[in-house]
């Protein structure tokens, strides 16, 4: 493939830094140089659009891609659950996301058709299955139904929603067996949820000593845990027990900021899920009961937000969307522009993304040597971020040096 050059666009590169007019050329799909492209050089002319990195959504779940309770009551077949995920694997693309990591409920299969160029979609890092203990968040069978027979519900290649451990060497075998089928990293549950039935936001799960068997399986791999937490307690058990990671993390105090800035542990907060759950419940399939477990949670999560930029924690960004409605994964950035800046939501959803997945050597910035996943933006979502959250707008999509969308 000859180099190519970019050309013609404004580049915010991931950084926070202001944007410059420069060509981007990308050769063996990475980034090889930025500039001014020469005379007569291949280019793709971006006519002054805003040319930013690949968006990364740090919470996915493909593999929960159906309506909800059709799903979760077992009356789909496969054909059609695997239809919607490489469906929602599409959206994810055309809306400008080059790399999504899967918190729970794909198959290594999944991420190996993608992967492979047969199916459309992001690049996924993938946890498999969520980890979660007997009677905690993540179970969904149904309440006659013994946690033993939870995972002959499973499909094999293409979805594991969760695996259940009922003590500290159940976990250690659940995980390796995550591992063994393609898991990267392990998500658990530590606290209560807010979908599903069996447990409150208030209520925490694992004990620290289960906590820290999955981190050290995870140490052991060269890789990391992060855990799904809304309340205080939950939290800092997990950073007690060495996990680099938390999800939601609804209710961030002050000292639970301080203690995940001691132990270097991220955050990702997840707006887009507590808004389609409240203004379309019915819609995704979902019990009306959850809209009630979801009162105060916002603006919750924007407190800690709040709390822990004023830590100095790392803020990643994740959509943690669910059901048959996910072409908009865009609506996290809108909604975190709209409660810091369209820049900061930017250099989260890239940089620090690419940070906290592991990958930021690689992945996040449009510098030298980085690979070549790109967003040309038909309005510049830095004026007015509803454009992020517009798949239109995503007007090309380049992931490591392919083009992947163009509509212009
Ligand atoms: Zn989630």
């Amino acid at each position: 493939m000859p180099d190519v050059w970019f050309a013609g666009g404004v580049v915010a590169d991931g950084t926070g830094r202001d944007p410059v007019r420069a060509d981007v050329c990308v050769a063996d799909g990475v980034v090889s140089a930025i500039g001014q492209a020469p005379a007569g050089a291949t280019t793709v002319d971006l006519d002054g659009m805003l040319l930013t990195p690949g968006l990364i959504d740090a919470h996915v779940h493909l593999g929960i891609s159906s309506p909800i309770r059709a799903h979760f009551g077992f009356q789909l077949s496969v054909a059609e659950l695997a239809a919607d995920i490489f469906a929602t694997a599409g959206y994810a693309l055309d809306a400008g996301f080059t790399t999504v990591r899967d918190t729970g409920g794909v198959d290594g299969g999944v991420v190996d058709v993608i992967a492979k160029g047969k199916v459309r979609g992001p690049r996924v890092l993938s946890c498999g299955p969520v980890q979660c203990q007997t009677g905690g968040h993540g179970y969904y069978g149904a309440d006659w139904e013994p946690t033993e027979l939870w995972e002959r519900h499973h499909i094999p290649g293409l979805c594991a929603l969760s695996l259940m451990s009922g003590n500290a060497d159940e976990l250690r075998r659940n995980v390796r067996e995550s591992f063994r089928r393609g898991a990267t990293f392990l998500k658990l549950c530590v606290t209560g949820g807010v979908v599903g039935g069996h447990d409150r936001l208030t209520d925490t799960q694992f004990a620290v000593e289960e906590i820290a068997v999955a981190v050290e399986e995870a140490a052991a791999r060269g890789t990391y845990v992060t855990v799904h937490a809304h309340n205080n307690a939950g939290i800092r058990n997990a950073v007690r027990a060495g996990v680099r990671c938390v999800e939601h993390g609804t209710d961030i105090d002050e000292e639970t900021a301080r203690l995940m800035r001691e132990h270097d542990v991220a955050v990702v907060p997840t707006f887009a899920v507590v808004e389609a759950l409240m203004e379309d419940t019915e819609s995704m399939d979902l019990d009306p009961r959850t809209r009630d477990k979801l009162t105060g949670v916002r603006q919750q999560m924007a407190t800690a937000l709040q709390i822990s930029r004023a830590a100095g924690l790392r803020v990643g960004l994740g959509s943690d969307l669910i059901g048959p409605h996910q072409q908009r994964r865009g609506e996290e950035l809108r909604i975190r522009a709209e409660l810091e800046s369209p820049m900061q939501a930017l250099v989260s959803a890239t940089r620090d993304n690419a940070d906290i997945l592991g990958i930021g050597d690689s992945v996040g910035t449009i510098e030298l040597g980085m690979r070549a996943d790109l967003v040309a933006w038909q309005q510049n979502p830095l004026d007015d971020a509803k454009a992020f959250a517009d798949p239109d707008m995503a007007a090309l999509v380049v992931k490591a040096g392919q083009i992947l969308k163009e509509t212009r």
